[in-house]
């Protein structure tokens, strides 16, 4: 099974991405993720690309798309893969069908995940990651304790662009950019919304029921 989880900036991918890794033993596969990683490293890459992530804008489809093929060739991956904040424009997303036909995998289903603004507005300002395990946590929904997060909270960081003006045109181009791939998925039958202002909890149970009718 391939997963994709769809929503925008805030909705909750990277938490519930996290939860399904765990429970159906898949590989999360998160683009921003491994972008920060390259920025982390000081890698080439990196170095080339902190602006661009800094601004809100989208690094080019040319870096994403080896990035996605370095992960369809691994085999270890073969059919365990979910996919977060990937594909995120038209563009990417028809490579990305290329792609998994060049490697002969396919999507089972692209998660929807639905939230409303204000929600939005305050998971991606309460969100914390961890700089050592990469656990996300959130000061308002999902407190890091001595109980869930053993690294200790000298370790938790805010993303350097989950600030309020770069917030904003993150917003601007997932409406513009990213929101027309429903659409596109739709009309392949892929597409499972889900109720994205839950509890934690409560949306990976209900993506939890799609999975379990997919497989059935
Ligand atoms: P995320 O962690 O998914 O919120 O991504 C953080 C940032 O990484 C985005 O605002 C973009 O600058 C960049 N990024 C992540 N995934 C992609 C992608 N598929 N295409 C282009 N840029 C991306």
């Amino acid at each position: 099974m391939n997963l994709v989880i769809f929503g925008p900036p805030g909705a909750g991918k990277g938490t519930q991405s996290d939860n399904l890794v765990k429970e159906f033993n898949l590989v999360k596969i998160s683009t921003g993720e491994l972008l920060r990683n390259e920025i982390k490293n000081k890698t080439p890459l990196g170095v080339k690309i902190q602006t661009i992530i800094d601004e809100g804008s989208f690094v080019s489809d040319n870096i994403i798309n080896n990035l996605i093929q370095n992960v369809l060739t691994n085999k270890n991956y073969l059919n365990r893969l979910i996919f977060d904040g990937y594909p995120r424009n038209i563009n990417q997303a028809k490579n990305f069908d290329l792609l998994l036909k060049k490697n002969n995998q396919k999507i089972s289903c692209v998660l929807c995940l639905n939230v409303k603004e204000e929600i939005i507005v305050k998971r991606i300002s309460g969100r914390q990651i961890c700089s050592k395990c990469g656990s996300i946590f959130n000061k308002f929904f999902n407190k890091a304790t001595e109980k869930n997060h053993l690294c200790g909270s000298s370790y938790l960081v805010s993303r350097s662009d989950d600030n309020k003006k770069t917030i904003s045109r993150r917003l601007t181009t997932y409406d513009k950019e990213t929101f027309p791939i429903i659409k596109y998925y739709g009309d392949q039958n892929l597409l499972k919304e889900v109720d994205g202002n839950q509890e934690i909890d409560q949306i990976t149970e209900e993506i939890r029921q799609i999975i379990d009718s997919l497989e059935t």
